[in-house]
């Protein structure tokens, strides 16, 4: 803020105090000092006057105390001294020039007792255009709407707009919001609500757009009307200055649009409505005001395109946007998430070893990208026959404030339970290995594609208000562009996986516990450490700890590891004591570091299997995306379904492909170099990592030592190789006994 800006608006406000004075001084000549004042049908007497200072103002004599209380609040006038302009003295001058404002338009109606018409609806038919001040009856059947969130705010427009179709849009994309739209003063002879009756659009408080008056004066009806909502609802005493301007910070997400040329009096109003924590956004050159707190973010933002209007001033106040309605044509909720697509049911899918389907949540910019935007890039389910698949690629961009791109794996993972509480649609993994299977039924009812990324933007604003102002979704199914973002996504998940690679799980006391899955597996509890990332492997110890710190009565809660009870197997006290309680008794403890001795709980998402090869005294490990046979006799799916629902299976567990490497992998059994067969795709993608962990455990040439199906599916197939190998595994102590 510049001093020439303070000067400016420091003047206007005593440019507004002497107006009002002025008009106090010909009304006393006037009329008797006895004579009633008020603006009718209210209990609030001047609202702003009564609810910061607990004035009451009746009469006009009364009105003299709060002029009085103005004229003080300027500051002093120090031309060319240096420590005038900082915030302070601004928002004091600003102050004044409300309370001159309350008084003006008081005195307005004294003269005037029928300017305003203090009705709902401006009477057009009798030419009347400002409803003026709500009575108490407006208030309570209005104000409400504030306190229980069917409105969350409104926006106060002064002036008004080149055009009468630029008000209609800006004034359109506010009622879309649901917000109400208060406006005041004109520009050049002609106000916002002038345009948007010539625009044809109806004005009144039942359309939520307000013709308060034609004076930048009027405008106090606004904040006179917030300050009594919080009266009348917040339970705030009168004269509590400072809980009415805080209740209305907090709670009113209100914020002033300037349109047309500012003066020193609009100046100085805006000033004015900082007290209150209602930023200005001005679609001319004024000079800004930049954040020192008072505002959630900026006070004064200038040259704001008009088109820009509406997203900007939300984001300025830090609206967060509520979307109460998912717009799809199928019922939604936790009551559809556990439903099956069954091959009968089944029209398409895509994913699940048939094509590629992927999922990638990155942050992006807030001027990046249009806040619910859904976008479907190649075929959609409506053009394809039934049993067809298609590959899938679903992009989502958040924007926010307050989101940073650690919160990206949250919010990926969420992509899971909420296309699966989609009735008729199923939705199976995570990451590259994700699996959608839409039912017969939902296409009937006219499911697309494009429906998930309505579901993801509503239940992102939904559920992570706190973080997420904005949610794009992009939806592909040519290959091409899947596989173009699954080599994106694969360079985000490795770089996401190794923010713990330099961690042990001695380096911390808490872990972190991750429930998200007990909707599928009841019993099932993740304990996630720096060394053992969920087994899903959407979810690390630093995933876990940030999702907590967003949602902190969430599925992933701290865990104070307490008492070591086995450091070999890997077993603490205070693990046992809560998985204990999640599981709601079923679980009493398990082992972080064995598969063969009470091995973690295993649901279905897991990326690998593991199982023990007693010939070969060694152990495999099958990835979701392996369709073949193993060594253990089972296929993935098998043993998905043999060990999937939740418990603890000894000689078997879930896991994540990251997790083989990690240190503490099965360290209990042998470790690593216990690995005697995984699928070639499985090895392969982590040559470098079984490379370098081999190495480590002193086998540098493990890699090559370990078996895959081109080496045999049985035990017997593959020992004769192992032994030719010399596999560590061979001379290790026996994996059972
Ligand atoms: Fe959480 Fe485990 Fe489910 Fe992953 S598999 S989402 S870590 S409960
Ligand atoms: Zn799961």
């Amino acid at each position: 803020m510049s001093k020439l800006v303070a000067f400016a608006a420091i003047q206007g406000g005593y440019k507004v105090v002497s107006q009002a004075e002025g008009k106090l001084r010909k009304a006393l000549e006037t009329y008797n000092a006895d004579t009633k004042v008020g603006f009718g049908n209210t209990a609030y007497y001047l609202p702003v006057i009564y609810s910061l200072t607990g004035m009451k103002v009746e009469t006009l004599e009364d009105l003299q105390k709060p002029m009085a209380f103005a004229r003080k609040l300027l500051p002093p006038h120090i031309k060319g001294k240096n420590h005038l302009p900082y915030l302070g003295p601004l928002l004091d001058a600003g102050m004044a020039a409300i309370f001159s404002y309350e008084i003006i338009e008081a005195i307005r109606m004294l003269y005037e007792p029928d300017f305003y018409i203090l009705q709902e609806d401006p009477d057009l038919d009798a030419g009347k255009l400002w409803v003026g001040p709500a009575d108490d009856i407006i208030l309570r059947k209005r104000g409400v709407e504030f306190v229980d969130g069917s409105a969350p705010g409104f926006a106060a427009m002064v002036g008004a707009a080149p055009t009468p179709e630029i008000a209609k849009m800006i004034v359109e994309d506010y009622q879309k919001k649901n917000l109400y739209i208060f406006c005041a003063a004109n520009h050049n002879g002609t106000s916002v609500i002038e345009q948007l009756i010539k625009a044809g659009v109806q004005v009144g408080w039942n359309t939520r757009i307000v013709p308060f008056g034609p004076d930048i004066s009027s405008a106090v009806f606004a904040l006179g009307f917030a300050n009594r909502a919080a009266m009348a609802f917040g339970g705030v005493k009168p004269g509590d200055f400072k809980k009415i301007l805080h209740y209305n910070k907090d709670r009113v997400f209100a914020f002033v649009n300037a349109l047309g040329d500012i003066g020193t009096e609009w100046g100085v109003a805006a000033a004015g409505c900082v007290n209150w924590g209602f930023p200005t956004l001005a679609d001319t050159d004024i000079p800004e005001i930049l954040p020192t707190g008072i505002c959630t973010y900026e006070h004064v933002v200038a040259n704001v395109p008009h088109n820009d209007m509406c997203q900007r001033s939300v984001e300025v106040r830090g609206l967060k946007v509520n979307v109460t309605q998912i717009d799809i044509p199928l019922s939604f909720g936790p009551a559809f998430e556990g439903e099956r697509v069954r091959g009968s049911d089944l029209f398409c899918q895509m994913g699940g070893g048939k094509t590629q389907c992927t999922e990638l949540v990155k942050q992006a910019q807030m001027n990046e990208i249009e806040d619910g935007k859904v976008i479907v890039v190649g075929k959609d389910v409506g053009e394809l026959k039934e049993g067809e698949a298609l590959p899938l690629g679903i992009y989502v961009q958040i924007a926010g404030r307050e989101f940073q791109t650690d919160f990206e794996p949250i919010m990926e993972r969420q992509i899971h339970h909420l296309i699966n509480y989609i009735q008729g649609i199923m939705h199976i993994g995570q990451r590259d290995i994700s699996w959608v299977r839409i039912s017969k039924q939902a296409v009937e009812k006219g499911f697309t594609l494009k429906h998930i990324g309505v579901v993801l933007h509503a239940k992102f604003h939904q559920d992570f208000k706190k973080i997420v102002d904005k949610v794009q979704v992009t939806l592909y199914t040519n290959k091409k562009d899947v596989d173009e973002l699954t080599k994106r996504a694969r360079a985000e998940y490795r770089m996401r996986d190794e923010r713990v690679d330099k961690m042990t799980d001695e380096d911390v006391e808490t872990y972190y516990s991750c429930t998200l899955c007990q909707s599928f597996a009841p019993s099932h509890v993740c304990s996630v450490s720096p060394e053992r990332t969920g087994l899903c492997g959407a979810y690390n110890w630093m995933d876990c700890k940030a999702s907590f710190e967003i949602n902190p009565t969430g599925p992933n809660q701290p865990i104070q590891k307490g008492e070591c009870l086995n450091p070999k197997l890997g077993q603490w006290k205070g693990v046992n004591d809560f998985i204990f309680k999640a599981s709601r008794g079923a679980v009493t403890h398990y082992n972080f570091y064995s598969m063969v001795h009470d091995p973690m709980t295993t649901c279905g998402c897991c990326e690998c299997i593991a199982a023990m090869l007693p010939a070969c005294n060694g152990v495999m490990t099958v990835n979701r995306d392996y369709t073949g046979d193993t060594p253990s006799g089972m296929k993935f799916t098998t043993l998905a379904g043999v060990m999937g629902g939740g418990a603890s299976s000894p000689g078997f567990v879930g896991h994540s492909k990251y997790n083989i490497t990690q240190g503490k992998f099965i360290i209990g059994d042998g470790g690593l170099l216990r690995m005697v067969w995984m699928p070639k795709i499985l090895k392969e993608e982590l040559k470098d990592r079984i490379m370098k962990r081999g190495a480590e455990m002193g086998v540098p040439d493990l890699y090559d030592k370990i078996a895959d199906e081109t080496v045999g599916i049985t035990e017997e197939e593959i020992l004769p190789w192992l032994q030719e190998k010399g596999h560590p595994a061979l001379s290790m102590e026996p994996i059972v006994g």
